[in-house]
């Protein structure tokens, strides 16, 4: 009955850890979360706020389905204050969370006989939203030696008559890698010389450490911003996951196809949603420095310790939420007649006698690894780097 497609298609695997670990909790079991991708902070108070003059101004109605002027006018300053990128109207498209923007740009763009560059380590979804459009990912290998960077030859190597386009995401998820500017330039040389459009996922973009710098590639010259489509959104700088309002920018008939789509699927994303986003990125910002500076407290806390336990190694993430532990030298071990072969084997492991929750590297495309969301309190962290030292001793 059903569609090849919808045969094909897998849930999202964080999402199904994430309903496991949640389950377990539900039924009492108390479980230390880092499995989930998002901030575990509440949305802005102004930003709630504008919400509610929203609502109570009837602002209940339709809008246009790519987003009222009001929100892509503050969209186009954001884009112009952060990334020194100016976008028109017709330019912008706001959808109903950065991963419908993704999604309605694979529509737009991808068909059979397509190829879609994903570097590996991914987002989960990457992969599946290019299956569902009939293309083909071709997935390049990044190595934690070189800070999880797509390198020029390895994407050069990739590209073929039927290269689509590169899905680019800095800082990554899961990784936390950042790209500098240099790494960028290189990616995009290749880009330019090789005819492939960039997709530019930058929802981190807020969350760097260390002193590093969010550049969008497609700042770096004016042919790179005529080929890529930036990907934004306010879920993880302003905590507003529930509220499902992200953006695209980029070139005008790509934006209007995107548009043309979401009016015959979702139509407009959420009217009081886009009220409140407008707050968020017009507003004062100083919760999203808030955040990243307790983000940045947490993630030093994590990786030292990950980096203490026998048998882990964790580099450390300049961008994002998450820790990327290498957990190879553990496979081969066991807990009695409990075997860990791999990453999938070792969350349940933790899951089951740890009572922590995290994502197998597995669904991110390298086996090699475990994530962890620091999307959680301190105590919590705290906690559960304890629980996975006692585990870890009860392997052999
Ligand atoms: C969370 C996330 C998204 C999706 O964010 P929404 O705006 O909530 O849809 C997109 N890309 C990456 C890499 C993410 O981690």
């Amino acid at each position: 009955m059903l569609s090849k497609r919808a045969r094909d298609v897998k849930p999202s695997p964080t999402l199904a850890i994430d309903a496991k670990a949640k389950a377990l909790k539900a039924a009492g079991v108390d479980i230390v979360n880092f499995g989930v991708g998002e901030p575990d902070f509440d949305t802005p108070e102004n930003v709630k706020d504008a919400a509610v003059r929203a609502l109570r101004e009837g602002f209940t109605k339709y809008t246009p389905a790519g987003g009222t002027d009001a929100l892509k006018d503050a969209i186009a300053a954001k884009l112009k204050k952060d990334n020194g990128l100016e976008y028109s109207r017709d330019e912008i498209v706001v959808s109903c969370g950065a991963k419908h923007s993704l999604y309605n740009a694979a529509q737009a763009l991808f068909g059979p006989g397509d190829e879609v560059i994903v570097p590996a380590p991914y987002w989960v979804s990457y992969p599946d939203q290019i299956l569902l459009n009939d293309a083909t990912p071709v997935i390049v290998k990044t190595s934690e030696a070189d800070g999880f960077v797509l390198l020029p030859e390895a994407f050069e190597a990739a590209v073929t008559p039927r290269t689509k386009a590169l899905i680019l995401n800095s800082p990554s998820n899961p990784t936390g890698s950042a790209y500098d500017r240099k790494a960028l330039e290189r990616v995009a040389d290749v880009a330019c010389r090789r005819n492939v459009f960039v997709i530019s996922d930058e929802i981190y973009e807020k969350l760097v450490y260390d002193g590093a710098e969010h550049a969008s590639i497609a700042s770096l010259s004016k042919e790179m911003r005529e080929r890529t489509l930036v990907v934004n959104g306010l879920s993880k700088s302003h905590a507003m996951t529930g509220w499902r309002i992200g953006y695209a920018a980029g070139p005008k008939p790509v934006i209007k196809a995107m548009t043309d789509i979401q009016s015959q699927s979702t139509s407009n994303p959420n009217s009081i949603a886009q009220k409140a986003a407008v707050e968020a990125l017009a507003g004062p910002q100083d919760s999203v420095a808030a955040m990243r500076t307790e983000f940045d407290a947490r993630r030093r806390f994590l990786v030292d310790a990950l980096n203490s336990l026998p048998g882990l190694s964790c580099r450390t993430p300049n961008g994002a939420f998450y820790a990327f532990p290498n957990c190879s030298r553990l496979y081969g071990k066991r807990a009695g007649d409990r075997k860990i072969a791999g990453s999938s084997d070792l969350a349940i492991y933790f899951l089951e006698e740890a009572r922590v929750a995290l994502v197998p590297g597995s669904a991110f495309g390298d086996g090699a690894f475990v994530r962890l969301s620091y999307a959680t309190s301190m105590e919590n962290v705290k906690k559960g780097v304890e629980r996975i030292r006692e585990a870890l001793s009860r392997l052999a």
